[in-house]
This record gives C-alpha cells, sequence and structure tokens, in this order.
C-alpha cells in the first residue's frame, strides 16, 4: 500500500515554519505539487528554504505569499494559483497565531487578530478552495474524491485553555465550521477533516519545550512521553489527503501522544 498524490496541486497555508513545512514536505514526497504559503515579506527566506529542501528531495512546489485573514489576497491568491498550476486538490489550511492574556486583559485587537488568522484565514481559504473543486469537477486520473480540505485545529477545540480564550475559541469554531462543511459538500465529494495537534514542537509554543523544567512540565501531560513533531502531523495529512481515506469526512483526529485521554486522572480523579 502506498500513499500517492501524485499530480495533485496541495495549498499549505503558514507553511515557512513549524506544522506547516513539516506538512509541505510530507505531501511533496507523496508526489504533491506544494504552494508553500507566507504572509509577510519577512518570512519570505524561510519559505524559499522549505522549498529548496522540498526540491532538492525531488519534489515540486512554488512559494506565495498572502495573509490568509484579507479576504482580496486570499482571492487572489487562489486564482493565480488555477492559472499557474491548473487546478487546487488538497487545502491544508495550518495559517494560525496565539495573542495570550488573562481573559479580563484581553484587548479587541488580541482578539480579533487571533480569530482573523485562526477563524476567518481557514473560512476564507475553504471558500476558494471548493468553488474550485466544484469548478473542475471530480478527475479521477488524481483522485475519486473532488477536493479534501484539513483544518489544522487543535486539542484546545475540546480542551478549554485559561489566559487563551480566543485561541480556545478560534479552535472550536473550527470544529463547527468542518463538520458544517463536510456534511454541505458531502455529495459532490468534497472531504472535510480536521487534524487535532496535541503539543508539537514548533515556534508558536517555544516557551513550552526550551528548558528542561519547561518540558518535563509538558511532559505530565502526555501519556506517550514525548513532545510530537511536524512530521508526525505530516505523515497523518499525506494519509487524510489521499484515497486511502476516502471514507473519512467530518471528523477531528486527535494526535497528541494520548493528551486527550487527561493523563491527570492516571492517579486519582
Ligand atoms: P508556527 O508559528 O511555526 O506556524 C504558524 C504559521 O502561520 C507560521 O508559518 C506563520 O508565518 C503563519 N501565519 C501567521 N499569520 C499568518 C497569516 N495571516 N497568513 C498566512 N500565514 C500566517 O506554529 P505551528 O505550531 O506550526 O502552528 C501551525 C498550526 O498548528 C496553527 O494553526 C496552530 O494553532 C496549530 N497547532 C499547533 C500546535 C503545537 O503544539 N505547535 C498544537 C495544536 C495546534
Amino acid at each position: 500500500m502506498e500513499i500517492s498524490l501524485k499530480d495533485q496541486v496541495a495549498v499549505i497555508t503558514g507553511a515557512s515554519s513549524g506544522i506547516g513545512a513539516g506538512v509541505a514536505k510530507s505531501l511533496a514526497s507523496a508526489g504533491a505539487t506544494v504552494v508553500v504559503n507566507y504572509p509577510f515579506e519577512g518570512s519570505m527566506e524561510q519559505a524559499n528554504s522549505v522549498l529548496k529542501e522540498i526540491i532538492d528531495a525531488g519534489g515540486k512546489g512554488i512559494i506565495y505569499q498572502c495573509d490568509v485573514s484579507k479576504e482580496d489576497q486570499v482571492v487572489k491568491m487562489f486564482q493565480d494559483i488555477v492559472s499557474e498550476l491548473g487546478t487546487v486538490d488538497i487545502l491544508i489550511n495550518n495559517a494560525g497565531i496565539q495573542k495570550d492574556a488573562k481573559f479580563t486583559e484581553m484587548t479587541i485587537d488580541q482578539w480579533n487578530a487571533v480569530m482573523g488568522v485562526n477563524l476567518t484565514g481557514q473560512f476564507l481559504c475553504a471558500r476558494e478552495a471548493i468553488k474550485e473543486f466544484l469548478r473542475r469537477g471530480i478527475d479521477p486520473s488524481r483522485s475519486v474524491a473532488c477536493g479534501k480540505i484539513i483544518h489544522i485545529s487543535s486539542v484546545h477545540e475540546i480542551i478549554p485553555w485559561a489566559g487563551h480564550a480566543n485561541y480556545a475559541s478560534s479552535k472550536g469554531a473550527i470544529r463547527m465550521l468542518m463538520q458544517t462543511l463536510a456534511q454541505e459538500y458531502g455529495a459532490d465529494k468534497i472531504r472535510v477533516n480536521s487534524i487535532c495537534p496535541g503539543a508539537i514542537q514548533t515556534p508558536i509554543n517555544t516557551n513550552a519545550w526550551n528548558t528542561d523544567n519547561a518540558l518535563n512540565s509538558l511532559l505530565t501531560l502526555i501519556p506517550y512521553n514525548r513532545i510530537g513533531q511536524p512530521e508526525d502531523i505530516g505523515n497523518l495529512a499525506a494519509f487524510l489527503a489521499s484515497d486511502l481515506s476516502d471514507y473519512i469526512t467530518g471528523s477531528s483526529i486527535f494526535i497528541d501522544g494520548g493528551m486527550t485521554t487527561f493523563e491527570s486522572f492516571s492517579t486519582g480523579g
């Protein structure tokens, strides 16, 4: 059995670092042509080095600058990709940020910034992707599905997170967005799922793993006793984007070393 995404075009938002970069490499190694999206001029160099790794390993792709929270930029990104690469088969809705604050001190700017990227960004990219899937229709030489969307959510779509009300609310909302799209477009053979990572070693959560104390404290939450790596998410994303998972839609798949078994209950409760 082999995962093949040959001749398919995959857009990965926020792919110049962390999970997005890991997913882009995995999808490219399964044969997809990847679009490594990055938000600002400042992240272009990183995006280029992700693409270089992909090309050096025999893969194919391009980089594309777009702030996913901006409607005009997202619409233009999908138009440009379709004219350059022909279509879009797979969307990995990955871009995300944190702006943490105690709830009573959370500013409207912190709330709106997180909602803008984590939720509105996923809405805009999913909308443009689905329009393109429907325009193209099913092409059995590429995939038995008309298109695949994978939302990168979080264990915090179900685990409340004090001090992070904006982030946890955005991820809870992604669950409903994902399930609604899976329901609305199932008959069109568009599959929509979420990947819900636990603790993955990336720049977004450096403070949780960059000292021995922090890492040991984090590991008390993870029965499998290791922090996750972007490659763990990439492996799952490649499977979920492929026809091997053709009967999976409307699902949140937790990939968290057992975090959602609530480790603190292992010694009582
Ligand atoms: P990261 O900070 O490395 O990645 C976030 C990416 O989003 C960056 O590449 C950044 O440039 C990009 N980005 C930010 N604003 C953007 C915008 N407006 N438009 C386009 N791209 C933008 O951290 P990560 O851990 O790789 O995070 C990726 C996703 O995984 C996020 O949605 C995050 O919530 C989710 N996640 C991460 C973890 C974890 O433990 N690392 C756990 C659960 C969920």
